[in-house]
Order: structure tokens, then C-alpha cells, then sequence
């Protein structure tokens, strides 16, 4: 059996190569040609502050995270092993058990998954896709889990090609439907469309619903890590707060563009263009 301090080192490997990365998600520090030195050299010094704010924000995030389902196990096992649980209680204090364990292993995943996606496109392999085949096969996996929530999927579009990894445009396809459910409403409706983009001569994917919709104060900041704008729901509902954060790694591995149009109370739609395939 490995020890707990392997699954330790295991878990700090990813998380302090994420930390590293953290704050090279904005802008770089160049300046212009005509900018003097002075402002060059102060341009600087705030984006180091900046990478520095955001490094803390980071693992403090990530502590907080980890935390509270840990406690929680903690806290349910202690009221087990003294006995005091009747069978009806040691049942229950099982299943929040159970919950937090799963909700632990999905934010790991997220952490793991979001830290390989750091790592660039080195060892990315890409290949000729259809885009339509691909989301069609992913939404009719998706079924299930609109069922449950009471959404309808439907799919539209038509065949059209693009140069990607198979693996990331499936998750990426995946937590963008996975949002479109959890934040929508019973009876809504979730339409997923790929095909050529007129405009571009690429291909594009959209994902929209009838959901909740997202203010507009807030839409800018949905795809930086660990930000949600309704904690509860999205934790309840199963949500890490990392999914859209993949999801722009994702987008900018594959040197794509993306468009995000949301109304409270009307829905969402996120919109993702790749470029023409080398042919
Ligand atoms: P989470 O795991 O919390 O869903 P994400 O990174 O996938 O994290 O999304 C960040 C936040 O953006 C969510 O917590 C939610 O507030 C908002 N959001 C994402 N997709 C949608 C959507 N389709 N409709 C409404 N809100 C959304």
C-alpha cells in the first residue's frame, strides 16, 4: 500500500506547478516601443505585485477547498467512533461521509487536470476531428444527467473538421453541457450546434441555454479559478469552480476564440471558433 505521503507529495506536485502558473494568466509585461523606461519599470513592478496577490489567492483558495470537506469527513467519522450514533445516524454521518470523499476526488481531478493543462502544448497530440460527431456522441452521454435535472439536449449542425486533441475538446464539450444543466431551470432547454463557421471558414461549437443566466458584472470573471457566483449552487450541484478555467486552457491549446453571450433569467451561450484545419 503507498503511504499517505506519497499521495501528499502526489497532490503539492501539481498544486505548486498551478501556484507558479497562476499569475501568468494575464497579460505579459511587455511594453510598447515608445513607452519610456520609468513606465516600463513600474508596468513591471505591478504585474510582479500582481503575480504575487495572485499566487496567495491561489493557495488560499485551494486550502479553503480542501478543507472544508476534509473537516467535514472528520467531524462525521469522530461522531461514529463514539458511539453515540444510533443506526439511523451512523447511516446518514456514512453518507455525508460518502458525499465529501467524491466532492474531494472531483476537486483533485479538476487540480490535477488543471495543473497538466498548464504544463503547454508540449506533449499535446492533435488530430483531424469532426466536431459534430464528436459533440453528438458527447450529448447523447450527457442524456442521463438532463434527464435527471429535468432538461431537454438537442443537437444541431452538420459535419465539419478541425485540428484538435479528442480528449480535451470532449471535456471541454462536457463541462460547458454540464454547466448548461446544473444552472438551468426544470423544463429548460440545453442546444448544443457544431458546424463550419461561415464567417471564418472554421468550425464552431456553441452550447446554449435557457438557464439562469449570468449578470454582467460578473461574466468576465467566470473562467478564473475558483470563481462562482453562486457558491451554494454550484457546490451543491456539484461544482469545483475549475470548469471554465479548463475550458480556456482548453480553447487556448487549440489557438481558438471564444464568445459569451448570457442574460439573467434567458440563459447562456458560449460560443468557441476554431480555426480552418491544415489541409
Ligand atoms: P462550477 O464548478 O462552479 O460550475 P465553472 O468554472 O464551471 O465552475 O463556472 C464558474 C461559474 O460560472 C459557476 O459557478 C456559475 O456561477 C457560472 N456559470 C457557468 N456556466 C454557467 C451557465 N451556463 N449559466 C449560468 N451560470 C454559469
Amino acid at each position: 500500500m503507498k503511504s499517505n505521503g506519497f499521495f501528499v507529495r502526489k497532490l503539492l506536485g501539481p498544486l505548486k506547478r498551478m501556484a507558479k502558473t497562476a499569475d501568468a494568466q494575464g497579460e505579459p509585461a511587455g511594453c510598447g516601443e515608445s513607452a519610456s523606461f520609468g513606465a516600463a519599470a513600474q508596468k513591471q513592478n505591478e504585474d510582479m505585485l500582481k503575480g504575487v496577490r495572485m499566487r496567495q489567492e491561489f493557495t488560499a483558495n485551494v486550502t479553503h477547498e480542501l478543507k472544508t470537506p476534509l473537516t467535514s469527513i472528520s467531524g462525521y467519522a469522530e461522531l461514529i467512533e463514539t458511539g453515540l450514533a444510533d443506526q439511523n445516524d451512523t447511516v446518514r454521518f456514512a453518507r455525508e461521509i460518502r458525499t465529501s470523499a467524491d466532492r474531494l476526488l472531483t476537486l483533485i481531478n479538476d487540480i490535477i487536470r488543471l495543473s497538466e493543462l498548464d504544463g503547454g502544448e508540449d506533449a499535446v497530440s492533435f488530430e483531424r476531428l469532426n466536431l459534430y460527431e464528436l459533440a453528438k456522441s458527447g450529448m447523447e452521454m450527457l442524456t442521463l444527467n438532463g434527464e435527471k435535472h429535468q432538461v431537454t439536449l438537442s443537437m444541431r449542425g452538420e459535419n465539419c473538421f478541425i485540428d484538435g486533441n479528442r480528449q480535451m475538446i470532449e471535456e471541454l464539450l462536457y463541462n460547458l453541457c454540464d454547466n448548461a444543466i446544473r444552472y438551468n431551470n426544470r423544463g429548460g432547454r440545453v442546444e448544443v450546434f457544431a458546424g463550419p463557421d461561415e464567417d471564418g471558414g472554421g468550425a464552431a461549437l456553441s452550447v446554449s441555454d435557457t438557464g439562469i443566466g449570468i449578470p454582467e458584472e460578473h461574466q468576465e470573471r467566470i473562467f478564473e479559478r475558483f470563481y462562482r457566483v453562486d457558491k451554494s449552487r454550484s457546490k451543491s450541484t456539484g461544482g469545483t469552480g475549475l470548469g471554465l478555467a479548463i475550458v480556456k486552457h482548453i480553447i487556448a491549446l487549440h489557438d481558438a476564440r471564444m464568445e459569451l453571450w448570457s442574460q439573467v433569467g434567458k440563459g447562456t451561450k458560449i460560443t468557441v471558433y476554431f480555426h480552418k484545419t491544415l489541409e
